[in-house]
């Protein structure tokens, strides 16, 4: 968000400080590996009854909100109806190639737009950061990475109700600075890391504390802080959500920074199978449901199944995790229940295969009649 303000600022004219805490820019952004979800006008077969009403209403349902609810009803409504023009912009006034549309968890259309083949959130933040700095050459650009915004600097006793006037920062070594400006912009992203006992995580979501994340250390909510200390007022901080699938690295199996499995995964067919060789959703749902459905199974650990087409499809984020040792290849239903015996709370392998045998021809069986999934 704040890479894409500041080249929109950049281009009408302004002059801009950037002003990042972690030594490099890209944030949460960077590790997005799915897609940006946009409904589009250009209509392929792949969603050529997808309307924008149907989009604001997927994005509703996902978010547990009524379409019409106010203040998100109408932010989701908002991006929505812009979605396309974002993508076009993000097209056109960069390098970025967004030529793969797939239809992931959620979603009654094709609508998450991706490279063809590479990580969304890398590409996205590469070809951002090379637009932004080169108008640092011009000295329109003022990049402080490294420095920790601290403070909201205000026209007027701090907590009054006085303008922004600027940032306080802290730099790499500490020092202590201030940068004043026209306008100061908040785009610091989310709070999910931010997991002390005085945590905006721990006072809106006690209940998921207990859960790993896959955001970076960076997000701590710093901006909703910073704001909130000069008296501005939240809303729906408790709508955190809760991601289904983050890969269980046997190295660390209970680190509680995890890497994301992302949606993609479970869109380019790979299946859910609980320990002991069950399916138990349909993976396109709603991560909500997903979310509650791997719950309700008391498993601790699932295995997601890709056949060797779903791991083409994948591409690079397959060929990524296998080289991180997360995903594994097997062969045959046999080679999936030795793999899988190892995994907590798993049968052995021999009563595993033929179960995991029966189960994935069931599945192909299905998929191959065009319908009557279960789930
Ligand atoms: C692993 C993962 C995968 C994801 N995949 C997808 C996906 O495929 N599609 C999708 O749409 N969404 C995805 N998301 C969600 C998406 O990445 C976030 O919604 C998005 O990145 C938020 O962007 P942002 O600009 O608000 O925050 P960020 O991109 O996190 O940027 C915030 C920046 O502010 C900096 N900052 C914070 N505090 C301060 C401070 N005090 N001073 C200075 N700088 C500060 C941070 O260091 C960071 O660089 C994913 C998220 C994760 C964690």
């Amino acid at each position: 968000a704040g890479l894409t303000a500041t080249l929109r600022l950049l281009d009408s004219g302004a002059s801009v400080m950037l002003v990042e805490k972690e030594k490099r820019l890209g944030g949460n952004s960077a590790k997005a590996s799915s897609g940006i979800n946009a409904w589009t006008s250009t209509r392929t077969e792949a969603h050529a009854n997808d309307t924008l009403a149907s989009f604001v209403a997927d994005t509703a349902k996902s978010a547990l909100r009524d379409a019409g609810f106010s203040h998100t009803g109408s932010m989701i409504e908002l991006l929505a109806s812009r979605s396309e023009a974002a993508i076009e912009w993000l097209k056109a006034r960069t390098t970025i190639d967004l030529s793969k549309v797939a239809q992931l968890g959620g979603h009654s259309f094709a609508r998450t737009h991706r490279p063809s083949n590479g990580m969304i959130g890398a590409e996205l933040v590469f070809a951002l950061q090379k637009e932004v700095k080169r108008f640092e050459a011009s000295g329109s650009l003022r990049l402080c990475s490294g420095c920790r915004v601290t403070r909201l600097l205000q026209d007027g006793p701090e907590g009054a109700e006085g303008a922004v006037l600027g940032v306080a920062y802290a730099d790499a070594a500490g020092d202590e600075h201030e940068a004043r400006a026209a306008d100061t912009m908040l785009a610091t992203g989310g709070f999910a890391s931010d997991r002390s006992s005085a945590s905006l995580l721990a006072t809106h979501r006690p209940d998921l504390l207990h859960f790993p994340t896959t955001n970076g250390d960076w997000a701590t909510g710093d901006g909703m802080k910073l704001a909130m200390n000069i008296g501005a007022s939240t809303v729906d901080m408790d709508r955190v959500q809760i991601h289904p699938t983050g890969f269980v690295d046997a190295k660390d199996l209970d680190a509680s920074t995890k890497v994301l499995c992302g949606e993609m995964m479970r869109g380019v067919g790979g299946l859910l199978l609980t320990p002991n060789g069950t399916r138990f959703v349909n993976e396109l749902a709603p991560r909500d449901k997903v979310v509650a459905a791997e719950l309700a199974t008391g498993a601790t650990e699932f295995a997601i199944v890709l056949n060797a087409a779903a791991s083409k499809e994948a591409g690079k984020h397959a060929e990524l995790y296998e080289r991180k040792g997360l995903l594994s290849r097997v062969v045959g239903a046999a080679g999936l229940a030795g793999y899988m015996a190892g995994m907590r709370g798993a049968a052995d392998a021999a009563t595993l295969a033929p179960r995991l045998s029966s189960e994935l021809e069931a599945y192909s069986a299905t998929a191959a009649a065009g319908g009557g999934d279960p789930w």
